[in-house]
Order: C-alpha cells, then structure tokens, then sequence
C-alpha cells in the first residue's frame, strides 16, 4: 500500500525489476520527468531542506545526477559543477577511484571547478551503496571546498548507503524506499 502522505511525483517513479542485472529493482524516473507537474514536485522536495542555506555550487555526477543537479542549481540561483566518468572532461583534473559491489569505478572533477571554502551541495537521483557519493565527497575535498550536504531523490534504505555518509553534512532523501 501506497502513504497517501507521500508527494505525487512518487507515483511516476516505476519499478524496474531485474535491470540493469538479474536481482536489480532499477527507479526508473523516466516517466516522472516527462510529466510537468512530477518533475516539478520532484525539484520542489529536492530544494526545501536547502532553501536559504547559502549554497554556492551544486556538484553532480552524469548522467541523471546531472538532471536534478541543473534543475536544483537554477531554483538556488547557485553554479552548476559536472563529475564525469574518466575521459570525458576537457581541462586537467582530479579523479577518484572507488570500490563497486564487482569491480571499480572512477570519478573525475575540473581542479580548478571550485574556488577553495565554497558551499558544495551534492546531488544524485538515487543512493544505493552510497559508493558514488562518498568518491564525489572526496572529489570535492580535494579542490578545499567545502561539502556543506548531500540531496538524493530516492534512498534505497536497505543497502547502507547512509552508513558510509554518517557523520559528516546532512544527507536529505526527498524520498526513502
Ligand atoms: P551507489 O551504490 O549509491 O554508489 O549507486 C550508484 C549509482 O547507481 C547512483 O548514482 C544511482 O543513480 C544508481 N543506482 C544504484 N541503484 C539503483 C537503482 N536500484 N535504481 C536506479 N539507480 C540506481
């Protein structure tokens, strides 16, 4: 049964089993951001905790991280800075490789994307291990910026993620699944 209390946007997030692998409940979000008012609802429950918050730049990894990323830099009024798979960056960088469920991955930022003491928000669509957001934290620590929280769409509570956040700047899930 569906919490009648719960935004509307929620409703046009769908279930997904078995992608992108066998045992995989996928979020697909794809059916809330071609509806106008889910997509809206969705970027409204993102921003409220950070409204008035003095945020200088949002800070988000491709490629949907990158959707509500833009979105909630321009309802801030902040900057927007990409993290990006390796490769694909143009100006020298700092990257940061991280440990996945099998295997590795790596993250790479523009060293020169952060003036030192700025207020970075991070922002993904969904937490799950957490893994993607820790390296992105790391990213932003080594420009000496300053991680002042962490926005997700969806939290997937049962897989930990915000174990391995614990500790540091607040983590608001719009939604915890
Ligand atoms: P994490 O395990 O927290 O590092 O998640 C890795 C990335 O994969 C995040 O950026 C999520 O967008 C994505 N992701 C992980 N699990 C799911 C899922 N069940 N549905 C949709 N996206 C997911």
């Amino acid at each position: 049964m569906r919490d009648p209390a719960l935004p509307s946007w929620t409703r046009r997030v769908r279930d997904i089993p078995d992608f992108p692998r066998p045992g995989i409940v996928f979020k697909d979000i794809t059916p809330m951001l071609a509806d106008a008012d889910g997509f809206a609802g969705a970027i409204d429950t993102l921003a409220a905790p950070w409204r008035g918050t003095g945020i200088d730049a949002i800070v988000a990894v491709e490629a949907r991280g990158f959707i509500f990323g833009a979105a909630l830099a321009r309802t801030l009024g902040t900057g927007f800075v990409p993290v990006r798979k390796p490769g694909k960056l143009p100006g020298r960088t700092v990257r940061q490789t991280y440990a996945l469920e099998y295997g590795e991955d790596t993250l790479e930022i523009h060293a020169d994307a952060l003036p030192a003491g700025a207020r970075v928000l991070l922002v993904d669509d969904v937490l799950a291990t957490g893994g993607t957001l820790d390296a992105t934290r790391a990213l932003v620590e080594r420009l000496d910026a300053r991680v002042v929280g962490a926005g997700v769409l969806i939290e997937l509570a049962a897989l930990g993620g915000r174990a391995r956040w614990n500790g540091m700047a607040p983590l608001h899930a719009a939604w915890v699944v």
